[in-house]
């Protein structure tokens, strides 16, 4: 028996990785039926003559469902300042929704090189770094190391408005990225399997899934008690108010509401927060 990564699902073809080697392999009659292994999960295979068999699928770190994808190690939330402009409300949605998957984000901010050094929109972004948001700025003429170096050895989701540069990003990262993934989506028309396919795609020493991520925020299943014990802005503060089960909008002995008066969280984050609790109790959608 074998560890073994999934990194392509094809129909019900699987790739799996078994020391930088890919191998097709096929599922065991009982886990198809049960619980079929997704890209990037951890399995155990098995040769048998000629063939890799999944006999076992490990258990998973977490799990996104659009697209289907396990043990995603980081999402990299890619944010425009310019064209589009930078959008504090989208990108703590963006975050909200990702934490609350028990995924690490990574705030990658596009186009730097287009906006003067001293504009506000830094102090702003400053602010995520103060929470403990992991920030990286690129743009033309800035040093990609740090970002190479954000992607080694991790499945990484990328996500953020259209427009603000993803596929750019990932080009610049690997000059082959683009050629790879059109020589993919032309091979899918080609054939019959449209229908299933998720791939994990090599960049910079890591991985990253060929789709967007999120398509659309959807807040209707989300516990605001939850919700405000991932924001980082607020983790020093939730467990210090007067009520268990505050959820830091009209709660005496507050200290969450303390800490925005005493400037300690910012007035962004708590506004936006307070404005995703408004679509929680409306079950809305937002479409990026
Ligand atoms: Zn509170």
């Amino acid at each position: 028996m074998r560890k073994a990564r999934v990194m392509k699902l094809i129909s019900n073809q699987y790739s799996v990785l078994i020391d930088g080697k890919i191998v097709l392999a096929k599922p065991m009659g009982k886990l198809r039926l049960r619980h079929s292994p997704i890209v990037g999960d951890w399995v155990s295979v098995e040769q048998l003559e000629e063939h890799w068999v999944i006999q076992r699928v490990l258990d998973r770190d977490n799990e996104l469902t659009r697209p289907t994808i396990a043990n995603v190690d980081q999402a990299l939330v890619v944010t425009s300042l310019f064209r589009p402009d930078f959008s504090a409300t989208l990108l703590d949605r963006l975050l909200f929704l990702i934490m609350v998957e028990h995924i690490k984000p990574v705030i990658c901010i596009t186009k730097c090189d287009l906006v003067s050094e001293d504009d506000p929109v830094f102090e702003i972004i400053d602010e995520y770094v103060k929470a403990g948001y992991q920030v990286v700025k690129t743009g033309l003429n800035y040093d990609m190391s740090e970002i190479k170096e954000i992607f080694r050895d991790k499945i990484t989701v990328l996500t953020g408005q259209s427009g603000a540069g993803k596929s750019a990003l990932l080009n610049r990262l690997d000059a082959s990225f683009q050629i790879r993934t059109q020589e993919t989506s032309k091979a899918l028309n080609r054939g019959k399997h449209t229908t299933r396919h998720v791939e994990l795609h090599p960049v910079a020493n890591g991985w990253v899934a060929d789709t967007p991520g999120f398509s659309s925020l959807d807040f209707s299943t989300l516990d605001k008690r939850m919700l405000s014990e991932v924001i980082l802005d607020f983790k020093d503060y939730v467990f210090k108010c007067k009520f268990r089960n505050c959820i830091h909008i009209n709660e005496p002995g507050c200290a969450v509401k303390e800490a925005v008066e005493n400037k300690e969280i910012s007035k962004i984050r708590y506004n936006n927060y307070i404005d995703v609790c408004e679509l929680i109790d409306k079950g809305d959608q937002v479409w990026l």
